[in-house]
């Protein structure tokens, strides 16, 4: 079967990018975006509002609660999550092409969809992205200036459990900066024993 196989032969080029909201998954995907076009960002579907800026079918696909139940009920997500009020989920479909054609790819995700990755794709490489310290989380969850106080209350509280999460992933990134991130996650996709190994 499709799916089963292109867990077992390119798994370990699926890396999952994970860590409490406001640690900076979005801008260090943006940064992956625009330095490392070889490798794919899957775009999740959710039932938030788009935030200014965001365009339909790049950083999400944006859903109403009826498409999210239809696409959750016929399996077409590989994992969904529900965050802070709103529905999150990775088409299935996209992501197991791209890993049977060999693309290295990254699903930036919560700590729900990580584990159920694990427990779906255990091959999967689990990145916990950390911020230097917990105050500096709060500022950036506050400075982001986009969510009223209680969406924000909310989301530090989802990260406050989120942070207890590390042990159970593979790797830690504490993200000093964008740029290191980026290069160290890069290095460690190509680390990957199922990689191809230059020469
Ligand atoms: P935001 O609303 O700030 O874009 O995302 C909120 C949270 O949802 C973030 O932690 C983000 O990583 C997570 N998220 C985004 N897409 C998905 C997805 O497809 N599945 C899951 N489980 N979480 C997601």
């Amino acid at each position: 079967e499709a799916s089963a196989s292109a867990g077992l032969t390119a798994g370990k080029r699926l890396t999952v990018l994970s860590g409490p909201s406001g640690v900076g998954k979005s801008t260090v995907v943006a940064e992956l975006r625009r330095a490392h076009p070889e490798v794919w960002l899957s775009v999740s579907v959710t039932t938030r509002k788009p935030r200014p800026g965001e365009t339909h079918g790049v950083e999400y696909f944006f859903a109403d609660d009826d498409e999210f139940d239809r696409l959750a009920a016929s399996g077409e997500l590989l994992e969904w999550a529900e965050f802070a009020g709103n529905r999150y989920g990775t088409p299935r479909g996209p992501v197991l092409a791209k890993l049977a054609a060999g693309v290295p790819t990254v699903l930036e995700i919560d700590l729900q969809g990580a584990r159920q990755v694990r427990a779906t794709m255990p091959e999967a490489l689990l990145v916990f992205l950390a911020p230097p310290t917990w105050q500096e989380l709060e500022k950036r969850l506050r400075g982001r200036g986009t969510e009223p106080e209680d969406v924000i209350a909310r989301r530090l509280a989802a990260g406050r459990i989120e942070m207890a999460a590390e042990q159970e992933f593979d790797v830690t990134l504490v993200n000093t900066s964008v740029q290191d991130v980026c290069h160290r996650l890069i290095a460690l996709m190509a680390d990957a024993p199922e990689a191809p190994r230059p020469g």
